[in-house]
């Protein structure tokens, strides 16, 4: 069992001052590596906001690490009586340790270490369903996070992640998300999985592709929509684009070969929804 699992169930509170103790090792890990998240199936989110998200969304909260200025928040304070009433480890730490920790030398106030949570293909209820984005091979963890974030803004049900994708977990990514990671549900298949889905998905299957011959605000959109998007180098690929029925494509007026991922999944989000979002 990981040092981690272990301090789980201590619900305690650790000082650290040494860079060299193992749990800031550990955590380094995790920041830095996806072998790491993958063999303990954890993950570091930076900030006070994304721990109030991840507990407030009852995430399984491992570590809990407190800057000197969190430790004088009461908003902090409240997190950590929380999370540490549910079992985390809470790690009061020098600023010198939580940059080590996290490799920024402006380091946030509060890092959470959280267990990882992904469904599969099995898990997908698609007729209890609004509305998932499924990514093939999105290799960005930028345009990753900010999807999450936009499926949340729109009310969607999830992302699925189709193929070598990049790590949902890195730092990068949670931190795009802006705490929207811990409120969209993300599933991880092979192309094969998604087809099969594809195949028996009980409403709207449409992928954006520049060769699409349908603009994208004129199909009806039935519920539930699975909206279908292409790498960022290679759009999609031929099998995953004959999976699916409809082929939209976003008018282009200027020299740009396309747009970017992430802004053309929320052009096309925003449209499949606008029925349904009033201010
Ligand atoms: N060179 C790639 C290609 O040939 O498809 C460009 C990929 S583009 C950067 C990434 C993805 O965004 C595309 O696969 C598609 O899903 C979506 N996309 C970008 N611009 C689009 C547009 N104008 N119409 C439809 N989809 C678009």
């Amino acid at each position: 069992m990981s040092q981690t699992g272990r301090d789980k169930r201590q619900g305690a509170v650790k000082q650290i001052t040494s860079h060299s103790n193992p749990i800031v090792k550990e955590i380094k890990g995790l920041v830095a590596q996806r072998k790491h998240r993958s063999q303990s199936g954890l993950f570091v989110a930076e900030g006070l906001k994304l721990a109030t998200d991840a507990i407030e969304a009852g995430w399984d909260v491992r570590y809990l690490a407190l800057g000197p200025e969190a430790r004088e928040n009461p908003v902090a304070q409240k997190t950590a009586a929380t999370a540490k009433a549910r079992g985390a480890l809470i790690l009061e730490v020098s600023t010198a340790v939580m940059s080590a920790m996290t490799r920024k030398d402006n380091p946030q106030m509060v890092v959470g270490v959280y267990g990882q949570r992904i469904l599969t293909a099995k898990d997908i209820d698609a007729s209890a369903s609004i509305l998932w984005v499924a990514l093939d091979r999105v290799r960005d963890p930028g345009n990753l996070g900010t999807i999450i974030r936009t499926v949340d803004a729109i009310g969607g049900s999830g992302v699925m992640l189709v193929g070598d994708c990049t790590d949902p977990f890195a730092v990068e990514t949670v931190r795009a998300t802006m705490g929207s990671l811990f409120h969209v549900p993300l599933a991880r298949m092979s192309k094969e999985e998604f087809k099969s889905l594809a195949g028996k998905w009980p409403g709207t299957v449409a992928a954006t592709h520049l060769k699409g011959s349908v603009d994208y605000r004129t199909p009806d959109y039935a519920d539930p929509v699975l909206l279908v998007m292409g790498n960022e180098q290679k759009g999609l690929e031929d099998d995953m684009a004959a999976a699916c029925p409809t082929l939209i494509r976003i008018p282009q007026a200027g020299q740009a070969d396309s747009l970017n991922l992430a802004v053309a999944t929320g052009v096309a989000l925003y449209e499949i929804r606008r029925k349904h979002l009033e201010l």
